[in-house]
């Protein structure tokens, strides 16, 4: 009998098979990209690699670029070694030549994902606009693009002039799923309660190719646009695929993560992660989640 179990065991060894059984096959390499934020970077990265490292899916590395106002030339990291850049940044401009690798990066199919305050960064630079679709803050304004809002069902484009980026007091909001069969979104409610956070509002830019996922509102009297805000998108940039979530503000002082910390959060997240890489979603991570009237954190 024993010697059946060996043959049976050699045999699957031989066609490769019983190796994979018991452990965990990590497929996705993310690179973390940090360093510089006027936001807790130290705590989101470190988070959002437990996050990321705690799924079935992905294996996290974080790189951080030289600390505000020094030299930036030694930051020249090898995208190409990754399927998948998470950027947690909003500092300095990379050396010209980093900047070219990221734009290449994305443009012959890399995936992006990006979070709370990395749409702050870089607004001089044309295609990292591009690339995000909208952002805020940095002297936006007009010319950077239209504001997006969502209304009876679809984008709005507002074309006034003023400011690029606004956000009100912090509070929890219902994210409402605009796009329940995108694969991002699919298997999830239709709305749920986000833990606190930042809602921004009036985030510009050319919004190229750029799905709005998922919504949310804030009041006028609490510092809100009283519009539904778009807080959940994908952008296409040349073979890339780009998830951006506006969702995650952890202040600099701040020491509760919970924007990050939120089921919801965490799922788009992963999903988002997902999709940038393979254009699918295989992850089910419905559990726990978030319903219209309370708010859930991710349990790891
Ligand atoms: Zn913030």
């Amino acid at each position: 009998m024993i010697s059946l179990i060996s043959s049976i065991v050699v045999l699957f060894n031989l066609i490769g098979f019983p190796a994979n059984v018991n452990t965990k096959q990590k497929a996705l390499e993310v690179v973390i990209i940090t360093g510089q934020n006027n936001h807790n970077w130290q705590a989101t990265s470190a988070m959002v690699e437990q996050i990321f490292d705690s799924s079935d899916l992905f294996n996290a590395t974080v790189i951080k670029t030289p600390a505000k106002g020094k030299n930036m030339s030694s930051f020249k990291p090898n995208f190409n070694k990754y399927d998948l850049i998470c950027l947690d940044y909003n500092g300095d401009y990379w050396p010209e030549e980093t900047q070219k690798n990221f734009v290449d990066y994305i443009k012959k199919g890399g995936g992006l994902v990006l979070f709370h305050a990395s749409d702050n960064a870089f607004p001089k630079w044309e295609e990292f606009n591009r690339i995000i679709g909208i952002g805020g803050w940095g002297n936006r304004n007009e010319m950077n693009g239209p504001i997006l809002y969502w209304d009876k069902h679809k984008i709005k484009k507002d074309k006034s002039i003023g400011r690029g980026g606004v956000h009100g007091r912090q509070g929890q909001y219902i994210v409402y799923n605009r796009a329940p069969d995108h694969p991002i979104l699919k298997g999830l409610p239709l709305s749920w309660l986000h833990a606190k956070d930042e809602l921004y509002h009036s985030l510009r830019g050319p919004a190229k190719d750029l799905t709005v996922l998922a919504t949310a509102q804030q009041d006028k009297a609490n510092g809100g646009s009283g519009r539904q805000e778009p807080v959940l998108m994908t952008i296409r940039y040349g073979k890339g695929r780009i998830f951006h979530t506006v969702m995650g503000h952890v202040g600099k002082n701040d020491e509760k993560v919970n924007a990050i910390l939120c089921a919801g959060f965490v799922t788009t997240l992963l999903h988002g992660a997902e999709w940038a890489v393979t254009g699918n979603v295989t992850q089910d991570l419905s559990k726990n989640f978030p319903t219209k009237n309370n708010t859930s954190l991710w349990l790891k």
